[in-house]
Protein backbone atom coordinates (compact mmCIF):
# COMPACT_ATOMS: atom_id res chain seq x y z
CA UNK A 1 0.00 0.00 0.00
CA UNK A 2 1.33 3.62 -0.87
CA UNK A 3 1.61 6.56 1.18
CA UNK A 4 -1.17 8.21 -0.07
CA UNK A 5 -3.61 5.01 0.74
CA UNK A 6 -2.17 4.81 3.84
CA UNK A 7 -3.32 8.21 4.75
CA UNK A 8 -6.75 7.91 3.16
CA UNK A 9 -7.38 5.28 6.15
CA UNK A 10 -6.65 7.01 8.93
CA UNK A 11 -9.40 7.81 10.39
CA UNK A 12 -10.34 11.73 11.59
CA UNK A 13 -9.03 13.17 14.63
CA UNK A 14 -11.75 13.14 17.47
CA UNK A 15 -12.37 16.41 19.68
CA UNK A 16 -12.77 16.06 23.07
CA UNK A 17 -15.53 17.63 24.61
CA UNK A 18 -17.42 18.04 28.03
CA UNK A 19 -19.91 15.07 28.53
CA UNK A 20 -23.62 16.41 27.91
CA UNK A 21 -24.39 16.09 31.04
CA UNK A 22 -21.85 17.74 32.83
CA UNK A 23 -22.00 20.62 30.31
CA UNK A 24 -26.06 21.18 30.59
CA UNK A 25 -24.90 22.40 33.80
CA UNK A 26 -22.35 25.27 33.01
CA UNK A 27 -21.90 27.89 30.40
CA UNK A 28 -18.28 26.52 29.51
CA UNK A 29 -16.94 25.79 26.35
CA UNK A 30 -18.10 22.56 24.99
CA UNK A 31 -15.16 21.49 22.63
CA UNK A 32 -12.31 21.29 24.61
CA UNK A 33 -9.60 21.77 21.41
CA UNK A 34 -7.03 19.41 20.32
CA UNK A 35 -3.92 18.21 21.41
CA UNK A 36 -0.55 19.08 20.07
CA UNK A 37 -0.07 15.27 18.92
CA UNK A 38 -3.75 15.00 18.14
CA UNK A 39 -3.18 18.20 15.70
CA UNK A 40 0.15 16.81 14.42
CA UNK A 41 -1.64 13.62 13.51
CA UNK A 42 -4.67 15.05 11.62
CA UNK A 43 -2.20 17.36 9.92
CA UNK A 44 -0.45 14.00 8.33
CA UNK A 45 -3.63 13.20 7.08
CA UNK A 46 -3.71 16.07 4.23
CA UNK A 47 -2.48 14.61 1.02
CA UNK A 48 -0.87 17.84 0.44
CA UNK A 49 -2.66 18.16 -3.14
CA UNK A 50 -0.95 19.68 -6.31
CA UNK A 51 -4.23 20.92 -7.03
CA UNK A 52 -5.95 22.10 -2.90
CA UNK A 53 -9.46 22.17 -4.23
CA UNK A 54 -10.26 22.80 0.13
CA UNK A 55 -8.81 26.38 -1.02
CA UNK A 56 -11.75 27.04 -3.25
CA UNK A 57 -14.22 26.20 -0.25
CA UNK A 58 -12.81 28.76 1.91
CA UNK A 59 -14.37 32.71 1.07
CA UNK A 60 -11.44 34.00 2.50
CA UNK A 61 -8.80 31.82 0.22
CA UNK A 62 -6.58 30.78 3.64
CA UNK A 63 -3.44 28.61 2.24
CA UNK A 64 -4.81 25.85 3.82
CA UNK A 65 -2.79 23.17 2.05
CA UNK A 66 0.13 25.58 3.45
CA UNK A 67 -0.62 26.39 6.90
CA UNK A 68 -1.75 22.23 7.42
CA UNK A 69 2.12 21.10 6.34
CA UNK A 70 3.45 23.79 8.91
CA UNK A 71 1.43 22.18 11.54
CA UNK A 72 2.83 18.48 10.82
CA UNK A 73 6.32 20.17 11.10
CA UNK A 74 5.55 21.81 14.68
CA UNK A 75 5.88 25.35 12.96
CA UNK A 76 2.87 26.69 14.26
CA UNK A 77 3.48 30.41 14.87
CA UNK A 78 4.50 30.11 10.79
CA UNK A 79 0.80 28.67 10.32
CA UNK A 80 -0.96 30.67 12.04
CA UNK A 81 0.51 33.60 10.43
CA UNK A 82 -0.26 32.36 6.90
CA UNK A 83 -3.34 31.86 8.24
CA UNK A 84 -3.57 35.80 9.53
CA UNK A 85 -2.35 36.89 5.42
CA UNK A 86 -5.99 36.36 4.63
CA UNK A 87 -8.04 35.95 7.80
CA UNK A 88 -7.97 38.38 11.35
CA UNK A 89 -10.10 36.39 13.24
CA UNK A 90 -9.15 32.39 12.72
CA UNK A 91 -10.09 31.58 16.62
CA UNK A 92 -13.34 32.40 15.64
CA UNK A 93 -13.89 30.84 12.61
CA UNK A 94 -12.23 27.81 13.65
CA UNK A 95 -15.07 27.51 15.93
CA UNK A 96 -17.80 28.97 14.24
CA UNK A 97 -17.46 28.43 10.82
CA UNK A 98 -19.51 25.72 8.69
CA UNK A 99 -16.53 23.90 7.26
CA UNK A 100 -18.29 21.11 6.57
CA UNK A 101 -20.27 23.03 4.05
CA UNK A 102 -17.27 25.19 2.80
CA UNK A 103 -13.29 23.87 3.21
CA UNK A 104 -13.91 20.43 4.26
CA UNK A 105 -16.78 19.93 2.12
CA UNK A 106 -14.25 20.18 -1.23
CA UNK A 107 -11.48 18.21 0.86
CA UNK A 108 -10.66 15.23 -1.47
CA UNK A 109 -10.09 12.92 1.50
CA UNK A 110 -13.60 13.45 1.64
CA UNK A 111 -14.35 11.08 -1.46
CA UNK A 112 -13.42 7.70 0.86
CA UNK A 113 -13.09 8.92 4.44
CA UNK A 114 -14.11 11.57 6.66
CA UNK A 115 -12.10 15.10 5.19
CA UNK A 116 -8.94 16.81 7.21
CA UNK A 117 -10.59 18.13 9.99
CA UNK A 118 -9.32 21.93 8.93
CA UNK A 119 -11.55 24.14 11.02
CA UNK A 120 -10.23 22.20 13.91
CA UNK A 121 -6.63 22.33 13.00
CA UNK A 122 -7.56 26.52 12.37
CA UNK A 123 -8.75 26.76 15.73
CA UNK A 124 -5.70 24.55 17.19
CA UNK A 125 -3.02 26.78 15.76
CA UNK A 126 -4.95 29.99 16.71
CA UNK A 127 -4.74 28.77 20.46
CA UNK A 128 -1.43 27.44 20.78
CA UNK A 129 -0.30 30.99 19.52
CA UNK A 130 -2.15 32.40 22.44
CA UNK A 131 -0.77 29.82 24.92
CA UNK A 132 2.72 30.61 23.62
CA UNK A 133 2.43 34.16 23.77
CA UNK A 134 3.93 34.12 20.43
CA UNK A 135 1.23 36.24 18.35
CA UNK A 136 1.95 39.31 19.81
CA UNK A 137 3.58 40.57 16.60
CA UNK A 138 2.81 44.07 16.08
CA UNK A 139 2.43 44.37 12.11
CA UNK A 140 4.47 47.07 10.57
CA UNK A 141 3.03 48.94 8.09
CA UNK A 142 3.27 51.99 6.14
CA UNK A 143 1.27 54.97 6.44
CA UNK A 144 -0.88 56.56 3.80
CA UNK A 145 -0.89 60.28 3.57
CA UNK A 146 -1.79 62.67 1.83
CA UNK A 147 0.71 65.63 2.35
CA UNK A 148 0.90 65.63 5.98
CA UNK A 149 -2.43 64.72 6.54
CA UNK A 150 -3.08 60.56 7.34
CA UNK A 151 -5.67 59.47 5.11
CA UNK A 152 -8.81 58.71 7.65
CA UNK A 153 -11.48 55.94 7.18
CA UNK A 154 -14.47 54.75 8.77
CA UNK A 155 -16.34 51.70 9.71
CA UNK A 156 -19.45 51.04 10.79
CA UNK A 157 -20.04 48.16 13.31
CA UNK A 158 -17.84 46.13 15.20
CA UNK A 159 -18.53 43.10 13.90
CA UNK A 160 -17.23 40.14 11.87
CA UNK A 161 -17.37 42.57 9.11
CA UNK A 162 -16.13 45.45 10.03
CA UNK A 163 -13.77 44.18 11.82
CA UNK A 164 -12.11 42.32 9.13
CA UNK A 165 -12.43 45.23 6.70
CA UNK A 166 -10.13 47.07 9.78
CA UNK A 167 -7.79 44.81 9.81
CA UNK A 168 -7.39 45.35 6.18
CA UNK A 169 -7.33 49.01 5.64
CA UNK A 170 -5.18 49.12 8.81
CA UNK A 171 -2.33 46.74 6.74
CA UNK A 172 -2.93 48.83 3.69
CA UNK A 173 -1.66 52.28 5.83
CA UNK A 174 -5.12 53.82 6.26
CA UNK A 175 -5.50 55.39 10.21
CA UNK A 176 -9.32 53.22 10.60
CA UNK A 177 -11.87 53.95 13.27
CA UNK A 178 -14.67 51.78 14.21
CA UNK A 179 -17.67 53.21 15.35
CA UNK A 180 -19.51 50.41 17.25
CA UNK A 181 -23.36 50.94 18.82
CA UNK A 182 -22.50 48.89 21.49
CA UNK A 183 -20.13 49.28 24.73
CA UNK A 184 -18.53 46.46 23.30
CA UNK A 185 -16.81 45.56 20.42
CA UNK A 186 -17.70 42.12 17.92
CA UNK A 187 -21.38 42.23 16.95
CA UNK A 188 -22.89 38.95 16.68
CA UNK A 189 -19.76 36.98 18.08
CA UNK A 190 -20.13 38.79 21.48
CA UNK A 191 -24.08 39.28 21.92
CA UNK A 192 -25.14 36.23 20.12
CA UNK A 193 -23.10 33.03 19.78
CA UNK A 194 -23.06 31.94 23.60
CA UNK A 195 -19.94 31.60 25.68
CA UNK A 196 -19.96 27.09 25.40
CA UNK A 197 -19.81 27.83 22.10
CA UNK A 198 -17.56 30.71 21.21
CA UNK A 199 -15.99 31.96 24.97
CA UNK A 200 -16.06 35.93 25.03
CA UNK A 201 -12.18 35.84 25.76
CA UNK A 202 -11.33 34.12 22.26
CA UNK A 203 -13.26 37.20 20.62
CA UNK A 204 -11.82 39.94 22.98
CA UNK A 205 -8.51 37.90 21.99
CA UNK A 206 -9.10 38.49 18.48
CA UNK A 207 -10.12 42.37 18.59
CA UNK A 208 -6.98 42.83 20.59
CA UNK A 209 -5.09 42.07 17.44
CA UNK A 210 -7.63 44.13 14.84
CA UNK A 211 -6.51 46.58 17.29
CA UNK A 212 -2.75 46.26 17.31
CA UNK A 213 -2.72 47.03 13.62
CA UNK A 214 -3.57 50.52 14.82
CA UNK A 215 -7.32 50.68 14.34
CA UNK A 216 -9.44 52.59 17.19
CA UNK A 217 -12.68 51.44 18.01
CA UNK A 218 -15.46 53.98 19.40
CA UNK A 219 -17.95 52.37 21.19
CA UNK A 220 -21.61 53.51 22.56
CA UNK A 221 -21.39 55.19 19.53
CA UNK A 222 -24.79 54.89 17.54
CA UNK A 223 -24.64 56.35 13.60
CA UNK A 224 -27.22 57.38 12.37
CA UNK A 225 -28.37 58.87 15.93
CA UNK A 226 -25.05 60.03 17.26
CA UNK A 227 -23.16 61.26 14.02
CA UNK A 228 -24.44 60.15 10.51
CA UNK A 229 -22.10 59.08 7.48
CA UNK A 230 -22.13 62.71 6.07
CA UNK A 231 -20.88 64.16 8.78
CA UNK A 232 -18.28 61.59 9.02
CA UNK A 233 -17.16 62.27 5.45
CA UNK A 234 -18.13 66.00 5.23
CA UNK A 235 -17.25 67.27 8.42
CA UNK A 236 -14.79 64.40 9.93
CA UNK A 237 -13.02 64.24 6.87
CA UNK A 238 -12.94 60.27 6.31
CA UNK A 239 -12.21 59.56 2.88
CA UNK A 240 -14.92 56.54 2.79
CA UNK A 241 -17.24 54.33 5.17
CA UNK A 242 -17.85 50.92 5.45
CA UNK A 243 -20.89 50.19 6.72
CA UNK A 244 -21.38 46.58 8.26
CA UNK A 245 -24.34 46.88 10.77
CA UNK A 246 -25.46 43.18 10.32
CA UNK A 247 -28.61 41.90 10.48
CA UNK A 248 -29.55 42.72 14.20
CA UNK A 249 -33.68 43.23 14.35
CA UNK A 250 -35.41 40.41 15.08
CA UNK A 251 -38.35 38.79 12.82
CA UNK A 252 -41.76 37.69 14.49
CA UNK A 253 -44.42 35.26 12.95
CA UNK A 254 -47.09 37.68 13.42
CA UNK A 255 -49.42 35.21 15.44
CA UNK A 256 -51.63 35.91 18.80
CA UNK A 257 -49.98 35.90 22.43
CA UNK A 258 -46.67 37.08 20.66
CA UNK A 259 -46.66 40.27 23.40
CA UNK A 260 -47.66 38.08 25.92
CA UNK A 261 -44.46 38.00 29.27
CA UNK A 262 -42.05 35.19 28.41
CA UNK A 263 -42.08 35.44 24.88
CA UNK A 264 -38.63 36.76 23.76
CA UNK A 265 -37.14 37.44 20.58
CA UNK A 266 -33.81 34.73 20.28
CA UNK A 267 -32.14 38.18 19.81
CA UNK A 268 -33.18 39.41 23.28
CA UNK A 269 -33.04 36.15 24.83
CA UNK A 270 -29.57 35.45 24.16
CA UNK A 271 -28.33 39.19 24.22
CA UNK A 272 -29.43 39.20 28.24
CA UNK A 273 -27.73 36.22 28.39
CA UNK A 274 -24.91 36.34 26.67
CA UNK A 275 -23.51 40.33 26.58
CA UNK A 276 -25.82 40.98 29.99
CA UNK A 277 -24.61 38.02 31.98
CA UNK A 278 -28.44 37.31 32.48
CA UNK A 279 -27.15 33.60 33.48
CA UNK A 280 -25.80 34.52 36.54
CA UNK A 281 -28.58 36.97 38.01
CA UNK A 282 -28.97 38.62 40.39
CA UNK A 283 -24.85 38.90 40.74
CA UNK A 284 -25.24 40.80 37.52
CA UNK A 285 -28.18 43.39 36.94
CA UNK A 286 -29.99 41.62 34.01
CA UNK A 287 -32.59 39.54 34.76
CA UNK A 288 -33.77 36.61 32.40
CA UNK A 289 -36.66 34.32 32.77
CA UNK A 290 -36.00 30.79 33.98
CA UNK A 291 -38.60 28.79 33.20
CA UNK A 292 -39.15 24.96 33.14
CA UNK A 293 -40.71 24.07 29.81
CA UNK A 294 -39.59 26.08 26.97
CA UNK A 295 -40.18 26.55 23.19
CA UNK A 296 -38.11 27.67 20.80
CA UNK A 297 -39.16 28.26 17.13
CA UNK A 298 -36.87 27.69 14.30
CA UNK A 299 -34.24 25.35 13.05
CA UNK A 300 -30.89 27.73 12.40
CA UNK A 301 -27.73 28.28 14.47
CA UNK A 302 -29.71 31.07 16.24
CA UNK A 303 -32.37 28.62 17.22
CA UNK A 304 -30.06 25.82 18.44
CA UNK A 305 -28.66 28.15 20.47
CA UNK A 306 -31.17 29.31 22.01
CA UNK A 307 -32.32 26.06 22.66
CA UNK A 308 -28.94 24.73 24.48
CA UNK A 309 -28.78 28.50 26.69
CA UNK A 310 -32.25 27.51 28.10
CA UNK A 311 -31.34 24.17 28.85
CA UNK A 312 -28.21 25.46 30.80
CA UNK A 313 -30.72 28.45 32.97
CA UNK A 314 -32.06 25.02 33.86
CA UNK A 315 -34.97 24.40 31.82
CA UNK A 316 -36.29 20.52 31.98
CA UNK A 317 -38.13 20.06 28.81
CA UNK A 318 -36.68 22.33 25.73
CA UNK A 319 -38.63 21.84 22.40
CA UNK A 320 -37.22 23.25 18.99
CA UNK A 321 -40.30 23.44 17.14
CA UNK A 322 -39.52 23.57 13.46
CA UNK A 323 -41.81 23.39 10.15
CA UNK A 324 -39.68 21.52 8.20
CA UNK A 325 -37.06 18.21 8.75
CA UNK A 326 -34.07 17.50 10.26
CA UNK A 327 -32.80 17.44 6.80
CA UNK A 328 -33.66 20.91 5.66
CA UNK A 329 -32.31 22.35 9.06
CA UNK A 330 -30.10 25.34 7.88
CA UNK A 331 -28.01 25.23 11.13
CA UNK A 332 -24.77 23.38 11.48
CA UNK A 333 -24.36 19.75 11.54
CA UNK A 334 -22.08 19.80 14.51
CA UNK A 335 -24.56 21.51 16.63
CA UNK A 336 -27.68 19.51 15.97
CA UNK A 337 -25.52 16.67 17.44
CA UNK A 338 -24.45 18.23 20.57
CA UNK A 339 -28.21 20.15 21.00
CA UNK A 340 -29.41 15.93 20.24
CA UNK A 341 -27.12 14.84 22.93
CA UNK A 342 -28.01 17.76 25.53
CA UNK A 343 -31.54 16.66 25.39
CA UNK A 344 -33.12 18.74 23.09
CA UNK A 345 -36.42 17.63 22.09
CA UNK A 346 -36.78 18.43 18.19
CA UNK A 347 -40.13 18.72 17.49
CA UNK A 348 -39.70 18.97 13.05
CA UNK A 349 -42.73 19.85 10.63
CA UNK A 350 -45.08 21.81 13.08
CA UNK A 351 -45.47 25.27 13.23
CA UNK A 352 -46.81 27.83 15.85
CA UNK A 353 -50.28 29.30 14.93
CA UNK A 354 -50.95 30.79 18.56
CA UNK A 355 -49.45 31.01 21.69
CA UNK A 356 -51.97 31.01 24.84
CA UNK A 357 -51.65 32.72 28.17
CA UNK A 358 -52.84 33.22 31.35
CA UNK A 359 -52.76 36.35 33.69
CA UNK A 360 -50.72 37.74 31.03
CA UNK A 361 -47.62 35.25 31.23
CA UNK A 362 -47.24 32.31 28.41
CA UNK A 363 -49.35 28.79 29.07
CA UNK A 364 -49.11 27.05 25.88
CA UNK A 365 -48.18 27.28 22.47
CA UNK A 366 -50.73 25.96 19.95
CA UNK A 367 -49.15 24.25 16.83
CA UNK A 368 -50.32 22.48 13.67
CA UNK A 369 -48.72 19.85 12.00
CA UNK A 370 -47.24 20.31 8.13
CA UNK A 371 -45.96 18.43 5.26
CA UNK A 372 -43.56 19.13 2.84
CA UNK A 373 -44.72 20.20 -0.15
CA UNK A 374 -42.89 21.34 -3.73
CA UNK A 375 -39.80 22.99 -3.50
CA UNK A 376 -39.93 26.57 -3.40
CA UNK A 377 -37.39 29.88 -3.92
CA UNK A 378 -35.07 28.92 -1.38
CA UNK A 379 -34.51 25.32 -2.97
CA UNK A 380 -36.22 23.28 -0.27
CA UNK A 381 -39.26 21.88 -0.06
CA UNK A 382 -42.15 24.03 0.90
CA UNK A 383 -43.78 23.23 4.26
CA UNK A 384 -47.69 22.96 4.15
CA UNK A 385 -50.10 22.77 7.19
CA UNK A 386 -52.06 19.70 8.08
CA UNK A 387 -55.64 21.19 8.24
CA UNK A 388 -56.88 19.88 11.59
CA UNK A 389 -53.69 19.25 13.55
CA UNK A 390 -53.28 21.43 15.76
CA UNK A 391 -52.08 20.50 18.98
CA UNK A 392 -50.82 22.43 22.26
CA UNK A 393 -48.03 22.31 23.60
CA UNK A 394 -47.62 23.15 27.94
CA UNK A 395 -44.69 26.04 27.96
CA UNK A 396 -43.70 29.09 29.72
CA UNK A 397 -40.95 30.74 27.81
CA UNK A 398 -41.19 30.79 24.46
CA UNK A 399 -38.07 31.93 22.16
CA UNK A 400 -38.64 32.96 18.33
CA UNK A 401 -35.64 32.43 16.45
CA UNK A 402 -37.01 32.47 12.62
CA UNK A 403 -34.58 35.04 11.55
CA UNK A 404 -33.67 38.91 12.00
CA UNK A 405 -33.26 41.73 9.55
CA UNK A 406 -31.62 44.56 8.87
CA UNK A 407 -32.39 47.79 11.87
CA UNK A 408 -33.36 51.12 9.36
CA UNK A 409 -31.76 52.91 12.57
CA UNK A 410 -28.50 53.79 10.08
CA UNK A 411 -29.46 52.76 6.46
CA UNK A 412 -33.04 55.96 7.01
CA UNK A 413 -29.90 58.06 8.20
CA UNK A 414 -28.32 58.48 4.58
CA UNK A 415 -30.13 60.43 1.81
CA UNK A 416 -30.58 58.69 -1.16
CA UNK A 417 -29.18 55.31 -0.17
CA UNK A 418 -30.35 52.62 -2.18
CA UNK A 419 -32.18 49.64 -0.54
CA UNK A 420 -33.66 46.21 -1.67
CA UNK A 421 -36.93 45.51 -0.72
CA UNK A 422 -36.15 43.58 2.50
CA UNK A 423 -33.89 46.62 3.72
CA UNK A 424 -30.85 45.32 2.88
CA UNK A 425 -28.07 47.99 1.09
CA UNK A 426 -27.66 47.28 -2.71
CA UNK A 427 -23.74 47.04 -2.99
CA UNK A 428 -21.81 45.22 -6.44
CA UNK A 429 -19.27 42.50 -5.37
CA UNK A 430 -17.22 45.16 -4.47
CA UNK A 431 -19.15 46.32 -1.68
CA UNK A 432 -19.41 49.51 -3.70
CA UNK A 433 -23.20 51.03 -2.79
CA UNK A 434 -24.56 54.17 -4.50
CA UNK A 435 -23.66 56.52 -2.71
CA UNK A 436 -20.03 57.36 -4.08
CA UNK A 437 -17.23 56.70 -1.03
CA UNK A 438 -19.71 54.51 1.07
CA UNK A 439 -19.15 51.02 0.89
CA UNK A 440 -21.01 48.44 2.69
CA UNK A 441 -20.88 44.05 3.43
CA UNK A 442 -22.12 41.61 5.84
CA UNK A 443 -25.37 40.69 7.11
CA UNK A 444 -26.41 44.43 5.94
CA UNK A 445 -26.22 43.61 2.50
CA UNK A 446 -26.45 39.68 2.13
CA UNK A 447 -29.35 39.32 4.86
CA UNK A 448 -28.34 37.24 7.85
CA UNK A 449 -25.55 34.47 6.59
CA UNK A 450 -22.46 33.42 7.90
CA UNK A 451 -19.18 34.88 10.13
CA UNK A 452 -17.01 33.72 6.74
CA UNK A 453 -19.08 35.20 4.33
CA UNK A 454 -19.09 38.63 6.03
CA UNK A 455 -15.18 38.57 6.67
CA UNK A 456 -14.98 38.00 2.95
CA UNK A 457 -17.54 40.82 2.09
CA UNK A 458 -15.31 43.33 4.21
CA UNK A 459 -12.01 42.13 2.95
CA UNK A 460 -13.15 42.69 -0.98
CA UNK A 461 -14.40 46.05 0.57
CA UNK A 462 -11.22 47.21 2.46
CA UNK A 463 -9.18 46.92 -1.00
CA UNK A 464 -12.02 48.55 -3.13
CA UNK A 465 -11.94 51.64 -0.59
CA UNK A 466 -8.45 51.54 -1.35
CA UNK A 467 -8.27 51.40 -4.88
CA UNK A 468 -10.86 54.62 -4.85
CA UNK A 469 -9.15 56.57 -2.67
CA UNK A 470 -6.23 56.29 -4.89
CA UNK A 471 -7.67 57.21 -8.01
CA UNK A 472 -11.12 58.52 -6.99
CA UNK A 473 -13.20 56.68 -9.77
CA UNK A 474 -16.52 55.53 -8.90
CA UNK A 475 -18.53 52.89 -10.95
P1 LIG B 1 -22.90 41.69 13.04
O1 LIG B 1 -22.10 40.58 13.61
O2 LIG B 1 -24.35 41.71 13.29
O3 LIG B 1 -22.27 43.06 13.56
C1 LIG B 1 -22.88 44.30 13.29
C2 LIG B 1 -22.39 45.31 14.31
O4 LIG B 1 -22.85 46.59 13.92
C3 LIG B 1 -22.95 45.06 15.69
O5 LIG B 1 -21.91 45.10 16.65
C4 LIG B 1 -23.95 46.19 15.91
O6 LIG B 1 -24.07 46.57 17.28
C5 LIG B 1 -23.31 47.30 15.08
N1 LIG B 1 -24.27 48.33 14.65
C6 LIG B 1 -25.54 48.15 14.19
N2 LIG B 1 -26.10 49.35 13.89
C7 LIG B 1 -25.17 50.30 14.18
C8 LIG B 1 -25.14 51.73 14.08
N3 LIG B 1 -26.19 52.40 13.65
N4 LIG B 1 -24.01 52.39 14.47
C9 LIG B 1 -22.91 51.69 14.93
N5 LIG B 1 -22.90 50.33 15.04
C10 LIG B 1 -23.99 49.64 14.66
N6 LIG B 1 -22.48 32.30 11.51
C11 LIG B 1 -21.57 31.31 11.36
O7 LIG B 1 -20.78 31.35 10.41
N7 LIG B 1 -21.51 30.26 12.22
C12 LIG B 1 -22.31 30.19 13.31
O8 LIG B 1 -22.22 29.23 14.07
C13 LIG B 1 -23.25 31.25 13.53
N8 LIG B 1 -24.06 31.25 14.62
C14 LIG B 1 -24.88 32.31 14.85
C15 LIG B 1 -25.60 32.36 16.04
C16 LIG B 1 -26.41 33.45 16.32
C17 LIG B 1 -27.15 33.48 17.60
C18 LIG B 1 -26.52 34.51 15.37
C19 LIG B 1 -27.42 35.68 15.64
C20 LIG B 1 -25.83 34.46 14.18
C21 LIG B 1 -24.98 33.37 13.92
N9 LIG B 1 -24.21 33.32 12.76
C22 LIG B 1 -23.31 32.30 12.58
C23 LIG B 1 -24.29 34.39 11.75
C24 LIG B 1 -23.13 35.38 11.90
O9 LIG B 1 -22.89 35.65 13.25
C25 LIG B 1 -23.42 36.65 11.12
O10 LIG B 1 -23.61 36.30 9.77
C26 LIG B 1 -22.25 37.64 11.22
O11 LIG B 1 -22.01 38.00 12.56
C27 LIG B 1 -22.52 38.90 10.39
O12 LIG B 1 -21.48 39.79 10.59
P2 LIG B 1 -21.66 41.37 10.39
O13 LIG B 1 -20.33 41.96 10.72
O14 LIG B 1 -22.23 41.63 9.06
O15 LIG B 1 -22.76 41.82 11.45
FE1 LIG C 1 -5.24 18.56 2.24
FE2 LIG C 1 -7.88 18.07 1.73
FE3 LIG C 1 -6.77 20.40 0.96
FE4 LIG C 1 -6.02 18.11 -0.28
S1 LIG C 1 -8.07 19.05 -0.33
S2 LIG C 1 -4.66 19.79 0.43
S3 LIG C 1 -6.16 16.66 1.44
S4 LIG C 1 -7.03 19.68 3.10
Amino acid sequence: MNNENKKIKIPRVKMPEQPAGDRIKNFKEVELGLSEHQAVEESLRCLQCKKPICIDGCPVEIDIKSFIKLISEKEHKKALDKIREKNALPAICGRVCPQEDQCEKKCVLGIKNDPVAIGKLERFVSDFGEKEKKDKNKLEKSTHTSGDIVIKTAVIGAGPAGLTCAGELAKLGYEVTIFEALHKAGGVLIYGIPEFRLPKSVVEREIEYVKSMGVEIILNSVIGKTLTVDELMDKYRYKSVFVATGAGLPYFMDIPGENLNGVYSANEYLTRSNLMKAYIFPNWDTPIKKARKVAVIGGGNVALDSARTAKRLGAENVYLIYRRGEAEMPARIEEIHHAKAEGIEMIFLANPVEIIGENGWVKKIRCIKMELGEIDSSGRRRPVPLKGSEHDIEVEVVVMAIGQGPNPLLTSSIPGLKLNKKGNIEADEAGRTNKKGVFAGGDIVSGAATVILAMGAGRVAAHCMDEYIKTGSWL
